[in-house]
């Protein structure tokens, strides 16, 4: 073992001297690394072949211009990221993300993320993810398409619906996919529909895409309780968020009789005892793109708290982050486990800190990592691509319950990995070992490439 710790090592510092600054990144390496040992233990060749040092060399990473002008006529310069990390199992896949967060650590971090999560899904997908740091907050239609198609003109190149299938993420959703369909099919003069995921259903997106990663979660812990015996049914569930994913992870919660009392968004959370109504969160947050603190209006026994902290200090069985990063730190997990959490189910990206994580672990809580929780999303995105190649669009119920079948054998194969190599219940190891096993074996078959 101690070899193998030392290789993981030796691979992490390697990591650190070429990109020194890249913490995003250099994190995300060492949180599925350092999980993968007993397997690397058992198989050396996977350290002969240099493995490691394979999979956290991106394949390419294409930085470029993205020059387009205002509506006041003034030129402005945004930079272009797209990560091509690993295409073992099938063409580059992940999300564009516009936010002026943007920059190389935390693509390469997201893209490494999206290679092992894509992995879990079964579907010939491979791990990219690019964007940009420009701002669509504020910005008119006419700004956001200018900037969409210079994005396009450059990025057209270098994908395509067997080369590098790109998505939507933070601040790109339906118009932006729109816009940049528009212009790649302009540039390509060619009906790829292929390239790109989330579309609208009617140029050949997929139903059930916007349900799906909510959806995901919840068949992903209803798996994970039926396993140990325990019924949602009846189960109080806390819900951070209100946006996609939060939404359609209470739907699906209430579906399977479970009592949702909370929600939220970046200013406050409500609690309502009697259980959310989704249609007055749904009519807020979709229709009227309003704030969640005006479900108390129509809700006079809810309660509205500012501040998002809070929400997880309400006493539930079981708690979904659906909202954003980090959101759970050591003291929230605390909080849950004092009150008698039974579960906890990841649908945000790396909702829990490595701390909260590792406590909620140390109480034996069941936990699914987002990595296999929330990776209905993705999976549904590759039942797109699959629609797109035989120029079909399926029926809802026919994705759904594709869907379903792939958040059980995800949750099955992680299980069946933390079994075999390490703690049984612990499903992060498990699900990063799934993904590694499966990529890295690909990898082996296709030689030094
Ligand atoms: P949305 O933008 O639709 O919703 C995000 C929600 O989180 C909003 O309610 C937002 O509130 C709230 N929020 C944002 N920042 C904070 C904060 N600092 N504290 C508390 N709440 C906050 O995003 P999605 O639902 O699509 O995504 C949520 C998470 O799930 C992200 O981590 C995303 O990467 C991940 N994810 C999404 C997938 C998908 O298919 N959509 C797939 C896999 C992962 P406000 O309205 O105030 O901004």
């Amino acid at each position: 073992m101690a070899d193998m710790k030392q290789y993981v090592e030796d691979v992490l510092n390697l990591v650190k001297q070429r990109d020194p600054d890249q913490p995003e990144f250099q994190n995300t390496v060492k949180e599925v690394l350092t999980t993968v040992v007993p397997v690397l233990e058992k198989n050396p060749q996977y350290k002969e072949a240099k493995i490691l040092e394979r999979m956290v060399e991106a394949e390419r990473i294409i930085t470029f211009r993205v020059p387009w002008q205002d509506d006041k006529g003034e030129v402005q310069i945004n930079r272009g990221y797209r990560v091509q990390m690993n295409s073992a199992i099938g063409p580059y896949k992940g999300g564009l993300r516009f936010h002026p967060s943007v920059n190389l650590s935390i693509l390469k971090f997201l893209a490494f993320e999206q290679v092992y999560k894509n992995a879990l899904t079964g579907l010939p997908i491979g791990g990219g993810k690019g964007g940009s740091d420009f701002d669509p907050k504020g910005k008119s239609d006419n700004e956001v398409m200018k900037f969409c198609q210079s994005f396009m003109t450059e990025l057209y190149r270098h994908i395509g619906p067997n080369v590098d299938v790109p998505a939507g993420d933070i601040g790109v959703g339906g118009r932006e996919i729109g816009y940049l369909f528009g212009q790649y099919k302009r540039l390509r003069d060619s009906y790829d529909a292929g390239v790109l995921t989330g579309k609208g259903v009617d140029y050949w997106g997929s139903l059930a895409r916007t349900e799906a990663t909510g959806y995901g979660l919840l068949y992903f812990v209803k798996n994970m309780l039926d396993d140990k015996g325990i019924d949602m049914k009846g189960k109080t569930v806390v819900v951070s968020g209100s946006g996609n994913v939060a939404t359609y992870a209470i739907e699906k919660a209430q579906t399977f009789g479970a009592k949702v009392v909370t929600c939220s968004d970046s200013n406050g959370y409500v609690y309502d005892p009697e259980g959310i109504d989704l249609d007055v969160v749904k009519e807020i947050k979709q229709v009227r793109r309003g704030r969640i603190k005006e479900y108390v209006e129509k809700r006079p026994n809810a309660e509205y708290h500012e501040g998002c902290k809070g929400v997880w200090t309400v006493k539930c069985d079981i708690a979904l982050p659906c909202a954003t990063q980090s959101e759970i730190d050591l003291e929230s997990a605390k909080a849950l486990v004092a009150n008698g959490v039974q579960a906890v189910g990841e649908g945000a990206n790396m909702p829990s800190t490595l701390e909260a994580i590792a406590y909620f672990q140390e109480n034996k809580i069941l936990f699914a990592p987002a990595k296999a929780a929330n990776a209905g999303g993705v999976a549904t995105s590759a039942l797109e691509m699959a629609q797109n190649s035989e120029r079909l669009q399926w029926t809802f119920e026919e994705v759904d319950g594709r869907l379903q079948g792939i958040m059980k054998n995800i949750y099955q194969s992680a299980k069946k990995n933390a079994e075999k190599y390490a703690d049984p219940d612990d499903l992060v190891a498990g699900a990063n070992i799934t993904a590694f096993v499966k990529v890295a074996d690909v990898m082996m078959a296709h030689g030094i490439v």
